[in-house]
């Protein structure tokens, strides 16, 4: 057998970096208090997850949607950074 790809059915995901608390009004923070750890949603099919416990924080979201925004991680307080 030759190395096979996976199916291309798989959602794709990418993580954020994880940085220190931003000082006060320094950053945009998005800070998320609902049920789940699901920050934004949108129609597309790309997660972003936190780049330390991997939970997702924004589902159907390009990154370049999220420039500059800082995203609290409900799961783990991690701030996550987006970068486009
Ligand atoms: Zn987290």
């Amino acid at each position: 057998m030759s190395n096979k790809q996976r199916p291309s059915g798989k959602k794709p995901r990418v993580s954020l970096a994880v940085i220190p608390e931003p000082e006060p009004d320094t950053r945009s923070v998005l800070v998320y208090t609902g049920e789940g750890t699901v920050v934004m949603r949108g129609d597309g099919n790309l997660t972003i997850e936190c780049g330390n416990c991997k939970a997702p924080l924004v589902v159907g979201l390009n990154t370049s949607q999220l420039q500059n925004l800082v995203l609290k991680c409900p799961q783990c307080g991690e701030f996550n950074e987006t970068l486009d």
